[in-house]
């Protein structure tokens, strides 16, 4: 079993990679890594907790120490269809049980790359750095969008309701159509 303080400087050092950072400088995560490694069902990423990882190793030692050919215990595993253990089964059970459900209900779509996945999963839990979340935590003095100026900058301001990405919209729009037409 990994010790608790290893499994947790490891948990920072991942942490920091996925916000953009590094060992020396510092990003804001702007979700609770809890939340990023939860299944995507949950409203996470299903990264996975290195806790849950190091246990479902070790169970895999259990597993195959008390799994005998002719023994009862070759039975006991209901975490997979075909009886046999697995890391990843045991793996996604500790995290489903220790890992929180996120109030965003949202799925990786698989035909865009993962940055944008990345970014619609942010949009969904609201946590970009929006005008509104910058002055939130204090880091601006204004909540006004710097497109329009006219409205408070959310995530659905940007993408929706902001007069500026209604062109945006409409450009695309008129450019997809084009290309549908020749
Ligand atoms: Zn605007």
């Amino acid at each position: 079993m990994a010790p608790i303080k290893v499994i947790k400087t490891l948990e920072k050092i991942r942490t920091r990679f996925f916000w953009g950072g590094d060992l020396e400088s510092r990003k804001m995560p702007w979700i609770a890594w809890e939340k990023v490694l939860a299944a995507k069902e949950r409203g996470g990423l299903r990264i996975g907790s290195l806790k849950a990882h190091n246990i479902a190793l070790l169970g895999k030692w259990w597993w195959k120490f008390k799994s005998y050919p002719d023994s009862t215990w070759a039975e006991v595993w209901s975490l997979e269809s075909s009886g046999v253990y697995s890391v990843a089964s045991l793996r996604i059970h500790i995290d489903t049980t220790i890992l929180p459900i996120s109030e965003c209900r949202w799925s990786w779509n698989y035909l865009i790359p993962g940055k944008l996945n990345i970014l619609a999963w942010r949009i969904c839990h609201g946590k970009l750095p929006s005008m509104v979340n910058l002055l939130k935590l204090g880091i601006s003095l204004s909540n006004l969008c710097k497109m329009c100026n006219g409205a408070p900058e959310t995530e659905e301001h940007v993408f929706v309701d902001c007069p500026v990405a209604h062109e945006v919209w409409q450009q695309i729009a008129k450019k997809g159509s084009r290309v549908t037409i020749g």
